[in-house]
């Protein structure tokens, strides 16, 4: 796909992690950036826009992205220094299950895949979770471990620092920026039009729209599914047992539909979230959290962290993820619109891997050879939406 021109007139359709990182990596190869966002970085219905996101490889028996994840995380081990913000906190990630030690299972598979890489982690009992650990005490938990490799990064201010630095790298950022459509001619996809009506060329437009993408791109509808999980910001009233050393990030039955949360950052305030089948929406639904998710937090609360039962909710919204059918990025050019690359599918698992999502995007607009871009090529779409969805699509 990649003509003789150089450098290319790139336009980037959404300032999320995919789009911003895709910006940055290609602004810094010597290409023409321009970067459109509809509303303002960090934009407050981007899925990238959040306290905080875990940054994991823990990862089952997927090799793969246990070992693209490790990279990422000694990406993220240095990122103070490159972003120019301290935005990731490298406290470890604990590992919950209410299962026992099931073969096969998501501990059971991760804690191989991690020895094969290496990468020793802390195993748990009960009696040694109480002590690490006090805040679980009371939780119904069967198996477990706690891996030093991993944390949690100020998800919104790490955006807002990447976008940042691709405006340094030259990158034109367009903000209140709205695309309506792709502009095609002659077969191929030749720029965009703005909502205002206005007509941008380009000789590749990257779609990184997040839950837009189907709508701006319809043809690959049938291949993303976007619902939205409930996130909750709570304050509680003693934050001791939260700082991150006894409370480091945590997901209970991550491999399944699972709870999952973060320590309590500088403001006093920490993160739970429900990672499951979801809430059916459309992209322009009001983020309201349905009243039954609440009450599913006050039971989880009261039976597995009692500590936090009297905790305020200071904040709470769906965020909505965007999904491929089988669970994996789709970072491809389409092969039938010349012209056009998209990059999505970040589900509940793309912004750890924000370090190489911009490389992959970039090494297929330059046609450059990549050892992760085989796993995100454009495929078939996997049988029946929503077959990505029970129990859980990609976890956090
Ligand atoms: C509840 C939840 C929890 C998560 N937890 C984790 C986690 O713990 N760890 C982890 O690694 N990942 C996590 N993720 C996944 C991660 O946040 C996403 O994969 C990632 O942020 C998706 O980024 P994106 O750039 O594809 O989409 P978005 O962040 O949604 O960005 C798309 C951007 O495009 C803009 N846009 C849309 N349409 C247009 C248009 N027509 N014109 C111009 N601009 C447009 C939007 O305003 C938006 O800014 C979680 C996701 C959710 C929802």
């Amino acid at each position: 796909m990649l003509g003789p021109m150089w450098p290319l007139n790139i336009v980037v359709v959404g300032a999320g992690i995919f789009g911003v990182t895709a910006a940055d990596v290609l602004a810094r190869r010597g290409h023409r950036l321009t970067l459109l966002e509809r509303g303002h970085v960090p934009d407050p219905r981007a899925a990238s826009t959040d306290l905080g996101r875990i940054i994991r490889m823990d990862a089952g028996r997927d090799t793969t992205c246990a070992s693209l994840a490790d990279s990422c995380v000694t990406d993220w081990e240095s990122s103070a220094a490159w972003l120019g913000e301290p935005v990731y906190h490298a406290d470890g990630f604990l590992v919950l299950s209410r299962r026992g030690p099931t073969p096969g299972g998501f501990v059971q598979e991760s804690i191989r895949t991690l020895e094969r890489m290496g990468r020793a982690v802390r195993r748990l009992d009960r009696a040694t979770l109480a002590r690490s650990f006090p805040a679980w005490a009371r939780a119904d938990f069967a198996d477990g471990y706690f891996n030093p490799r991993g944390g949690w990064v100020e998800a919104g201010a790490a955006l807002a620092a990447w976008a940042r630095r691709a405006v340094g790298a030259g990158v034109r950022l367009r903000e209140e920026s709205t695309v309506a459509g792709l502009w095609e001619r002659g077969g191929a996809v030749r720029g965009v039009v703005l909502a205002s009506g206005e007509r941008l060329e380009a000789d590749r437009v990257l779609i990184t729209a997040g839950s837009e993408t189907a709508r701006l791109v319809p043809w690959t509808s049938s291949r993303l599914d976007s619902v939205g999980q409930p996130v909750f910001h709570l304050m509680p009233v003693d934050g001791t047992p939260f700082h991150s050393r006894a409370f480091p990030p945590w997901a209970l039955d991550i491999g399944e539909a699972g709870w999952y949360g973060l320590p309590l950052n500088r403001h006093g305030v920490l993160k739970i979230a429900h990672h499951g089948a979801g809430v059916a929406m459309d992209p322009d639904d009001r983020r309201t959290v349905p009243a039954s998710c609440v009450e599913r937090l006050r039971s989880f609360l009261e039976s597995h962290l009692p500590v936090l039962n009297g905790a305020r909710i200071a904040a709470q919204r769906l965020c909505q993820t965007t999904e491929t059918t089988d669970g994996d990025f789709l970072i491809d050019a389409d092969p039938e619109h010349p012209g056009l690359v998209i990059s999505t599918g970040g589900g509940g698992h793309g912004f750890k891997f924000a370090p190489q999502l911009g490389q992959i995007a970039a090494d297929v607009i330059d046609g450059r050879p990549n050892p992760w871009r085989e796993r995100f090529a454009w495929r078939r779409p996997a049988a029946g939406l929503g077959a990505a969805r029970t129990p859980a699509p990609s976890a956090p």
